[in-house]
């Protein structure tokens, strides 16, 4: 039996015991979650240095206070979302109770991804821990150091609500509601394997695809979170400098490596000069006169990523920044400008410090554009005009809209969060999270009194029975 097999088996035990399901477990596990991410803050702070050149006050900033608001959230609200919902009744079941029960789904497979490690494996895992299910982490090898210290110090602290049974000498040969697998496409393909009552994945379009399709060989229902190229509209009529010094932090942020990060921009030529101006004086102030040695700016995450990125820009024109260090991983904030929509760089998903100017005629054009292409995971609009905004809403689709700011919206725990299309299926945060991992079972309860009103429905059904 294969080392993922085993940790799906003892999971799939572990939640067979019930364990998993009394909600006062269920937010022991959620605070033993929280004291893992407040206590090993160094250690996390730490391998996000090495993986993606995060600085410490980066971590809590992009990484742990979403989580731990997540964490919070979901203990205050537990009692709340996990209630019996009443539904309304119809006459024939005025007398009856009529509800949604939530319930655990069973095993939960979480496969992360590299950008933000702890983020996008930890807040669907607050989710599955919340509706009571067990859970398999697999956090991703890319993020290499991440995903060792994950393995480390996830098990130090979950699942310890209970004692081991006694056959188990160490906790890891026990059953495990999280286990944590690390591993790469080897070892997540051999855990695709395995039968799960629900898999969610974070990563990109392709590898999306295949989960699905191993899923769908035990008809088990997914949440692909998964990438794409937002589009950011710039209106002629708005703040540039304000709008510009947000998009210059939602794209450079973690050095453009954002799933949500603005992707190109699209604007009518006239702004394009200042565009590119404003961005470079907010770079400049961001990150000083040499991104290369600012602590706030991160690195490519690996080489093969680097020349990814860096083969993108081959034949655009550069307005701003390009300089970069292979042995570094290092590209600087970079600006392309009357990028042609043809260009190599607006094929696939950039994730990366580049962003690529593109110019419309005007809004029509900025639609049509964005409709002729995959839906994206995010659309950013920045306009003063909020009949423009209404019909950007109205006439394009995304997984998400936020206008006059970028990224923001993720940390709107209110809002679900997925994508559309190829840009994912299914949504989560808050209690989007809650039910997205639920079984929402619908419930009527009846009485065996007032037969008189079933008549009508049994044979032999006639007129005269039924009142014609
Ligand atoms: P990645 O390479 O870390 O892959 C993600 C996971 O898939 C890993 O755990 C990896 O082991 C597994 N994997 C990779 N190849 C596989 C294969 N052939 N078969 C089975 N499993 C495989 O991450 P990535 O895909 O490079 O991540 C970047 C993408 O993720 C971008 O497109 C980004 O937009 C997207 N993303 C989306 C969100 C979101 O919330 N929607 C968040 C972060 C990243």
């Amino acid at each position: 039996m294969s080392r993922e097999q085993q940790a799906v088996e003892r999971a799939r035990t572990a939640f067979l015991t019930g364990r998993s399901k009394p909600l006062d477990y269920r937010i022991g596990q959620l605070k033993a979650l929280q004291r893992c991410i407040t206590e090993r803050q160094k250690d996390i702070s730490d391998a996000l240095k090495k993986d993606l050149n995060k600085s410490e006050i980066g971590t809590p900033l992009y990484e742990t206070l979403g989580l731990e608001g997540e964490i919070m959230l979901a203990v205050n609200k537990l009692a709340q979302w996990a209630a019996p919902r009443p539904v309304e009744k119809n006459l024939l079941t005025l007398s009856d109770q009529v509800f949604i029960q939530p319930q655990p789904l069973g095993v939960v497979l979480v496969i992360g991804a590299w950008n933000y490690p702890w983020a996008v494996t930890l807040q669907p895992l607050i989710g599955v821990i919340a509706a009571g299910n067990a859970a398999i982490v697999k956090p991703s090898e890319v993020s290499v150091h991440s995903s060792k210290v994950m393995e480390e110090i996830l098990p130090l602290y979950l699942d310890k609500v209970t004692p081991p049974p006694p056959p188990c000498p160490v906790w890891s040969d026990c059953e495990r509601d999280v286990p944590v697998v690390t591993g790469g496409v080897s070892e997540t393909q051999e855990l695709l394997r395995q039968r799960f009552d629900h898999i969610v994945y974070t990563g990109n379009s392709s590898v999306g695809k295949l989960v699905m399709e191993a899923a769908a060989r035990h008809l088990t229902p997914v949440t692909l979170e998964l990438g794409g190229k937002s589009p950011c509209y710039i209106d002629k009529q708005c703040d540039i400098t304000i709008a510009c010094r947000r998009i210059t932090w939602g794209k450079f942020t973690n050095c453009g490596q954002t799933c949500i990060a603005p992707d190109y921009i699209l604007c009518e030529p006239s702004l394009q000069d200042r565009v590119v101006e404003e961005i470079r004086k907010n770079v400049k102030e961001f990150y000083s006169d040499d991104p290369k040695s600012c602590v706030d700016y991160g690195r490519i995450i690996n080489q093969r990523h680097f020349r990814r990125v860096m083969a993108l820009v081959e034949g655009s024109t550069i307005a701003l920044g390009g300089e970069n260090d292979e042995s570094l991983s290092y590209i600087a904030p970079t600006v392309l400008r009357d990028v042609k929509p043809d260009a190599k760089v607006m094929q696939e998903e950039i994730f990366g410090p580049v962003l690529p100017i593109v110019t419309v005629s005007g809004v029509d054009e900025a639609i049509r554009f964005i409709n002729e292409r995959e839906k994206p995971l995010a659309l950013y609009v920045f306009s003063p005009d909020n009949k423009l905004i209404r019909r950007i809403i109205d006439e394009t689709s995304s997984g998400g809209v936020l206008a006059n700011d970028c990224l923001v919206h993720f940390s709107v725990s209110a809002l679900p969060f997925g994508g559309v299309g190829n840009s994912g299926m299914g949504c989560y945060h808050g209690r989007h999270s809650f039910d997205q991992f639920s079984h929402l079972r619908g419930c009527l309860l009846k009485s065996l009194a007032m037969e008189g009103v079933n008549k009508m429905r049994y044979p032999p059904h006639t007129a005269k029975k039924l009142g014609w």
